[in-house]
């Protein structure tokens, strides 16, 4: 095979893991990330696998959604929070609960059939459970049951949620689906531990990628990047630009034209009552509106993360822009910038933490009594194309040395990494049987103290709190 550079611009979900795919296949690779540490741009907390929080996405992206969560999670087992999320359809919702089951359905049918072509694929259970409904009789029977310490039945994880949610505000069956947590920071600590560890990989943190060109020979590029105020220019065989809500920045710098909308949302950080383990759970909403979804996300400790899909919580005005004809970076407004680089004022923290958990206490009245706990997860993610409902999106190429990953979901990285190694392949750069490999080897996942305390770091280190860092249920305990 030729010798081969390679130079990724961002070390966000995407970044992160086209190095250390790349890396495990033995190319030279540099990442350069301008923040202090991996996976500190937009958050994710949720696995989507199947997209049942997204009633207005097509069929076929669920499947996608379903197959490349598998692909994540056997990638990063380490991050995934094993516990089900469960779907409820409020009373002043037009669709009803029934409406779920045809794509319910199609997705335990896609499912069956991946775990056919590979029986390693079954990482969410038995298809046969892949998602289960409960009737408002069942749900009274629980009602009257104790929680359990560590759940591990359906029914035991059920509890809870019969016995605070109010039922007159919910329509009934509610469903209960095998879509799991996904720790953002554990994830960020583990792709860490493993790229430092290869020696064909440097990872290049606090450093900002100021200018790209072609090479004259038309075979590479030139970057330069900054750290600390001081540049330093390379040159690389391949460019995967991975640099997210940014990603037209570099863009830009190349005279690369591309559509795509950058969006800025926000996820609150509240404390509850400690001691129970929840699911996660989903109150379905329309978009943009005073109903919007609500989305309940417990971690240790008390900790729950709140969306609230209306533009006065996760959502806000303006929060969406375009690319336009001059530009592939959408302009978002001065203010947005402002939080991503800088700060919240604590006042707005509280404001929007606060109406978060008076959209959650309508179905969950008890929950009233919940604290802010901390400044939110949030940030921009870009969507490729002109759609703002686009779930399953990976990676666009111009040419064949300039790859452009365009996640809109954390899930979706693997088969982006896929698509960039057929690109190596045609170049001589790897050899043609690494197509597919996805490098999946339990002996490469980082140890787990090393890892929780890495974890715990970059949590520091973000001033987030600790038990974010942890996650409820793993793998042993299913
Ligand atoms: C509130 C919210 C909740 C979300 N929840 C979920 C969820 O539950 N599940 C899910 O799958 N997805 C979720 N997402 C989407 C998810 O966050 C993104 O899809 C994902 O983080 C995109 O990863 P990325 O690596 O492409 O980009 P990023 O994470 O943005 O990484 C890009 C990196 O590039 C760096 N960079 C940019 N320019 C340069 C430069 N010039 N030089 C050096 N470095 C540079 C940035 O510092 C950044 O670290 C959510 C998004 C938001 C906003």
């Amino acid at each position: 095979m030729k010798h081969a550079d390679i130079a990724i611009v961002g070390g966000g979900v995407a970044g992160a893991t086209a190095a250390l795919y790349l890396g495990r296949l033995g190319l030279n690779v540099t990442l350069f990330e301008k923040g202090e540490s991996l996976v500190s741009g937009p958050p994710f907390c949720h696995l989507h696998a199947g997209g049942n929080l997204y009633r207005e996405i097509s069929d076929a992206q669920c499947i996608t959604l379903l197959q490349q969560s598998i692909d994540l999670l056997r990638f990063y087992p380490y991050a995934v929070d094993y516990r089900p999320t469960v779907i409820a359809v409020p009373t002043t919702d037009k669709e009803n609960p029934a409406d779920l089951y045809p794509r319910l359905q199609t997705l335990r049918g896609a499912y069956e059939a991946l775990i056919k072509a590979d029986p390693a694929n079954e990482v969410l259970g038995s298809p046969d459970t892949y998602y289960r409904s409960y009737s408002r009789s069942e749900f009274d029977r629980l009602r009257t049951m104790a929680p359990v310490e560590t759940p591990q039945t359906p029914d035991e994880w059920m509890i809870p949620v019969a016995r605070e949610i109010d039922p007159e505000q919910i329509k009934f069956p509610m469903i209960m689906v095998q879509e799991y947590g996904l720790n953002l920071f554990r994830l960020g600590a583990g792709a860490t531990l493993s790229i430092q560890q290869m020696e064909n990989c440097t990872l290049n943190l606090d450093t900002t990628v100021v200018a790209a060109e072609a090479t004259d020979n038309g075979k590479g590029y030139r970057i330069t990047s900054e750290r600390h105020g001081n540049q330093s220019v390379q040159t690389f065989d391949y460019l995967i630009n991975a640099a997210g809500f940014r990603t037209g920045e570099i863009d830009d710098m190349l005279g690369f034209k591309r559509d795509r909308l950058v969006e800025f949302k926000a996820a609150y950080v509240t404390k509850w009552q400690e001691g129970t383990m929840w699911p996660e759970v989903i109150f379905h909403g329309e978009r943009g509106t005073p109903e919007g979804m609500a989305q309940f996300t417990p971690y240790p400790c008390g900790l729950v993360q709140l969306h609230g899909m209306t533009n006065e919580i996760t959502l806000f005005d303006d929060g969406l822009v375009g690319s336009t004809s001059q530009s592939a970076q959408p302009q978002l407004l001065p203010r947005f910038l402002e939080m991503i680089e800088q700060k919240w004022e604590w006042s707005c923290v509280e404001k929007r933490s606060r109406r978060a958990i008076e959209h959650m206490a309508r179905f969950i009245p008890a929950f009233h009594t919940a604290q802010v706990a901390s400044k939110p997860l949030y940030g921009a993610q870009q969507i490729p194309g002109e759609d703002p409902t686009l779930r399953a999106a990976d990676v666009s190429f111009e040419g064949k040395r300039y790859a452009r990953c365009e996640v809109v979901k954390a899930s979706s990285v693997l088969s982006m990494t896929d698509a960039i190694v057929s690109g190596l392949i045609a170049l001589d750069y790897v050899d043609k049987t690494a197509q597919g490999k996805r490098q999946f080897d339990s002996t490469s996942v980082p140890d787990e103290s090393g890892l929780q305390a890495q974890a715990l770091e970059i949590a520091k280190k973000r001033h987030y709190p600790a038990c974010l860092s942890r996650r409820a249920v793993t793998e042993e305990l299913l």
